[in-house]
């Protein structure tokens, strides 16, 4: 069974959670185990693969330079250049 992390938006508790994958959501669902907020609750990935998923979700994506670099290297990727894939990670992310 996989290790999940966990972050709760509102006092960055992190934990994690040894769950089948089709539980994965379940701490999502339940309040903050340290400042017991409801639906804050958001799932971290921490494979590298799916970095992405969880910055999308990160409130200061903005502010993060190596990030935006990565992105900006993204869009100018052959095959993502010229495309509505370039469009769509400069409206997103940059
Ligand atoms: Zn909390």
């Amino acid at each position: 069974m996989p290790t999940y992390d966990y972050k709760c938006r509102k006092c960055n508790h992190a934990f994690e959670e040894f769950l089948p994958m089709h539980k994965c959501n379940a701490p999502t669902e339940m309040p903050c185990p340290e400042c017991k907020c409801k639906e804050c609750v958001d799932k971290a990935f921490s494979t590298p693969g799916l970095h992405l998923d969880r910055r999308t979700n990160d409130v200061t994506k903005n502010k993060d330079p190596q990030f935006k670099e990565a992105m900006e290297r993204v869009s100018k990727a052959a095959g993502v250049k010229g495309t509505k894939y370039e469009r769509e990670i400069k409206g997103k992310y940059l």
